[in-house]
């Protein structure tokens, strides 16, 4: 198939490439390189094997950028990574990241629609689950009350995308619920590159390790978990990434509005990861027990069994595979790309 992947040169939409590519489609990126580099996109042609990685850059939000790509090239589905996604910002502008995303994705469905490319597949998160009703969270657990501006447009666009396919069952769309991607290509080559203090645990401990950070601040071990820290499904980037290509499936059968959680179904803590980190990779990582950040809950992992049943995906990588291309990427290159 050939894809259009909006938001292809971040840090998802990288690694995405490589296992479209090895599974043997072609794809056209679009990006605006907000919070992103182009060296993202040498390097994975570079790890591919060909040329170059064909990308214009552009807004999604550009109508008329949209109507040139659709005209100049048929697409038979869009992956579509473009977002802003830090919680924190999303919270001082919020007008900023409801017309970013939500108005971004209305842009792009027009101009699918307008070009007769109806097959969509949308990075949603765990997030518009809020504090989860049951844990593992199944597909079938209600969405929650979202505590930031960026779960909001996930969950929204997620309605936008199903009312949408009510509307006109031609469309066929794939929202997939990210939990927590972690880790790099085991190359050491693309990873992820956060502009300024990273908000994610695993870029912070990480820039620990590399001597960056002084020391990783743990937000809270008062939590109802076992060892009081909070608990997340970190999932390997490239489990993520071959998500998409297992998505492509329903797809291609046409089969209408399907969602699934993309996680291991495992459930780490903090403090597991830091563990798992420091033996791993033999890297100490000085850390301090801080209050809880607000908006966090204590636990969130899934149960992946839909995925695995339907669309034959299951995640392969561990928490130690994680933790040792996380490293492995952030010290081949301490100031990212
Ligand atoms: P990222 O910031 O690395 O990648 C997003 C890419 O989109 C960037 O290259 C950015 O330049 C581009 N972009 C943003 N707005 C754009 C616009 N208006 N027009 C064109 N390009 C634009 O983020 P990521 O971690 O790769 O996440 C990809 C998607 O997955 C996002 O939608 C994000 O919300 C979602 N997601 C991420 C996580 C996570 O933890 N990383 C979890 C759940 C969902
Ligand atoms: N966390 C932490 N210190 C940090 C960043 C995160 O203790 O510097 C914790 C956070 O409270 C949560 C977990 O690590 O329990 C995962 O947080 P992250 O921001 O990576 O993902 P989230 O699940 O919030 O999207």
């Amino acid at each position: 198939m050939n894809i259009l992947v909006t938001g292809g040169a971040g840090f998802i939409g990288s690694h995405t490439l490589i296992e479209l590519y090895k599974a043997g489609h072609t794809a056209l990126v679009v990006d605006n390189l907000c919070n992103s580099n182009p060296e993202a996109l040498r390097r994975v042609a570079e790890l591919i094997g060909i040329d170059a990685i064909p990308f214009i850059k552009a807004d999604i939000r550009d109508s008329k950028a949209l109507d040139s790509i659709f005209s100049a090239n048929h697409f038979d589905a869009v992956i579509h990574f473009a977002g802003l996604k830090a919680v924190g910002e999303s919270v001082e502008k919020p007008l900023e990241y409801y017309d970013n995303n939500v108005n971004g994705t209305l842009v792009l469905l027009d101009a699918m629609r307008r070009h007769g490319c109806k097959n969509i597949i949308f990075s949603s998160s765990a997030t518009v689950y809020g504090d989860p009703a049951e844990i593992p969270i199944t597909e079938s657990c209600p969405k929650g009350q979202c505590t930031n501006p960026y779960g909001q447009t996930k969950s929204i666009i997620e309605q936008i995308l199903t009312d949408l396919q009510v509307a006109d069952p031609q469309w066929n769309i794939v929202l997939l619920r990210y939990f927590n991607p972690i880790g790099a290509h085991p190359s050491g080559r693309i990873g992820e590159n956060p502009n300024g203090i990273p908000n994610n645990l695993m870029p912070y401990i990480t820039q620990v390790a590399v001597g960056k950070r002084e020391y990783l601040g743990i937000f809270g071990n008062d939590y109802p978990t076992p060892d009081g820290t909070g608990i997340r499904d970190y999932i390997h980037v490239c489990d993520l990434a071959s998500a998409h290509i297992a998505a492509l499936k329903p797809i291609e059968q046409k089969t209408g509005l399907n969602i699934y959680n993309i996680g291991t179904g495992h459930g780490y803590s903090v403090l597991d990861v830091v563990k798992a980190f420091i033996r791993v990779n033999g890297v100490d990582i000085p850390y301090r027990i801080m209050p809880r950040r607000a908006g966090d809950i204590a636990t969130c992992y899934c149960n992946p069994a839909k995925a695995n049943r339907e669309i034959g995906w299951k995640a392969q990588f561990t928490l130690d595979d994680m933790c040792r291309d996380a490293w492995h990427w952030q010290h081949a290159n301490p100031n990212g790309y």
